[in-house]
């Protein structure tokens, strides 16, 4: 095995483009001098298409977590009452957040595995008028769900005056999200899933009607406060002092999806998807989600006659492709495969074929390749 090989098919981390790591290894720059002013005037316009947005997506140093923080302590007050939609772990980690704020959590919690009903979501808040937020999970990245957020964001606003607060940071960039159109008042994002991008930058926008509210909070807030973020994008710089090296790759990436074009950057994940659902269906392995529920940057699969974390372990000391494992209720029950990001048709062969082997490995029956022509024909067709 080649020491420096490593096949992250985790769903995030995910691989970064040699072209991306190069780029964040220029010299460093003053975070006040115009070199930095002109890269965030040439970022900003570029990253409102990937959210469908003409409001400004105002760029934060910070993983994932703290964007969804940053939506927690801006949109909605101690003692508020809102309704976290949870359909895994993700969704469970936003009534974390509000509940450390000390606000009143109400869950409409689906199986894992499936995707939160629309219909269900109407007939709760029809039930609980004063609600001032809705939070939801684009792609639930525990189960490779993908949540109908249109359709969510739809019932919020036609039946109530909460919020809608969508945490797309595994899928966004993937996938398209009209967050104006679909009336999304609040969206987040991390680097380190389809942004091609190490962990350190989250991205997040707000709609007209949200920055009306977050005016008016008052939830103390220092570093997460959106208002700071705004004032100064607008001068085209941070409040505080960026993580200038994932900027310089941001640039990059924003050229990569420029160039392949969003659509088929979106064409590429639903595909990939369906070549990897297609292999497994072939060798008959269950998958956890189904069809209509799932998620183009993240397979999770249900194993009944091997063993989840057995498996994993044979395929990273053999191949080192690192999948990834079952969170909480679903530890040990499940792996699941990344496709996001800088991965292609070409490396899910690969994967499924390192797959096929491993599964050869744990002692299950299989006929060699039949995954692979699987996923080779829906390639083809
Ligand atoms: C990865 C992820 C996050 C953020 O996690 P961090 O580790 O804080 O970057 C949030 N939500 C979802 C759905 C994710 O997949």
């Amino acid at each position: 095995m080649l020491a420096d090989q490593q096949f992250l098919r985790i769903p995030g981390p995910s691989p970064i483009p040699p072209s991306v790591q190069l780029a964040m290894g220029k010299p460093m720059i003053g975070h006040r001098d115009q070199e930095a002013k002109s890269l965030i005037k040439q970022l900003k316009p570029r990253l409102n298409p990937i959210f469908g947005t003409k409001e400004d997506v105002l760029i934060l140093t910070g993983s994932g977590t703290a964007a969804l923080e940053m939506a927690v302590v801006n949109s909605v007050e101690p003692g508020d009452e809102v309704l976290v939609l949870v359909s895994g772990s993700f969704g469970d980690r936003f009534t974390k957040i509000c509940q450390a704020y000390g606000i009143h959590v109400h869950r409409l919690d689906t199986k894992w595995g499936e995707a939160i009903n629309p219909k269900d979501v109407k007939t709760y808040i029809q039930a609980h008028p004063n609600l001032k937020g809705v939070f939801a999970t684009y792609c639930e990245t525990s189960t490779g769900v993908l949540n109908p957020v249109k359709e969510l964001a739809a019932v919020v606003r036609n039946h109530s005056d909460a919020l809608i607060i969508v945490d797309g940071v595994s899928c966004v960039g993937a996938v398209p999200v009209e967050m104006d159109n679909w009336g999304i008042d609040i969206l987040v994002t991390g680097s380190q899933k389809a942004f091609m991008l190490p962990a350190g930058l989250a991205f997040i926008a707000a709609s007209e009607r949200a920055w009306n509210r977050i005016e008016e909070n008052n939830t103390p807030r220092f570093y997460l406060d959106l208002k700071r973020y705004r004032d100064n994008i607008k001068n085209d710089t941070t409040p505080f002092t960026p993580a200038l090296s994932l900027l310089f790759g941001l640039e990059q990436v924003l050229r990569l999806l420029e160039t392949e074009g969003l659509e088929n950057v979106f064409a590429r994940h639903r595909l990939m998807m369906q070549m990897t659902r297609s292999a497994f269906k072939a060798h008959h392995i269950e998958l956890l989600t189904p069809d209509e529920a799932a998620s183009p940057t993240v397979t999770a699969v249900k194993p009944t006659d091997f063993k989840a974390e057995a498996f994993r372990k044979i395929l990273n000391e053999e191949f080192k492709v690192s999948i990834a494992g079952g969170q909480h209720q679903l530890k040990g029950e499940i792996f699941r495969i990344g496709h996001m990001g800088y991965c292609s048709p070409a490396d899910v062969l690969q994967t499924i074929s390192l797959i096929e082997i491993a599964l050869i490995r744990i002692g299950k029956t299989v006929e060699l390749g039949k995954g692979i022509e699987a996923a080779q024909k829906t390639y083809l067709a």
